[in-house]
C-alpha cells in the first residue's frame, strides 16, 4: 500500500509564503453573512465577547457596547470603511425602528 501526497498542497504552501509579504491591509476575519435590507445589502460579522476589547457606540440605542460583550459589526456591502458596531439585539430590531415611520405619539 502506498501513500500519495498531493502535489497541489505543496504548490499552495509556496504561494502563501510569497503572499505573506503583502502590505498591511484592513483584513477582517471571522464569519460574515450578508443580509438584505430595504436600504441595501449589509454584511454582518459576529464578534465574540473575547474579541471585543474596546468601547463602541451602538447607533441603534446610542448606548455604549462595553468590552467583552458579544455583538455584531455591520456595514453596507461596499462601504466597509463605514462599518458600525451594534448590540446584537439592536441590529435585529433595526428595521422596526424606522426613522421615517415615527408618527405615533409617545412611541
Ligand atoms: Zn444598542
Amino acid at each position: 500500500m502506498t501513500r500519495r501526497r498531493s502535489r497541489r498542497a505543496r504548490a499552495q504552501a509556496q504561494g502563501q509564503a510569497q503572499a505573506s509579504q503583502a502590505p498591511q491591509a484592513p483584513v477582517i476575519v471571522g464569519s460574515e453573512t450578508t443580509e438584505q435590507h430595504p436600504d441595501g445589502d449589509w454584511v454582518v460579522r459576529r464578534v465574540s465577547g473575547a474579541a471585543a476589547w474596546k468601547y463602541y457606540r451602538c447607533p441603534g440605542c446610542e448606548q455604549e457596547i462595553v468590552p467583552a460583550t458579544p455583538h455584531v459589526v455591520c456595514w453596507l456591502d461596499d462601504q466597509v470603511a463605514d462599518r458600525r458596531h451594534w448590540h446584537t439585539i439592536c441590529w435585529a430590531h433595526r428595521d422596526r425602528r424606522n426613522p421615517s415611520g415615527r408618527s405615533r405619539p409617545g412611541g
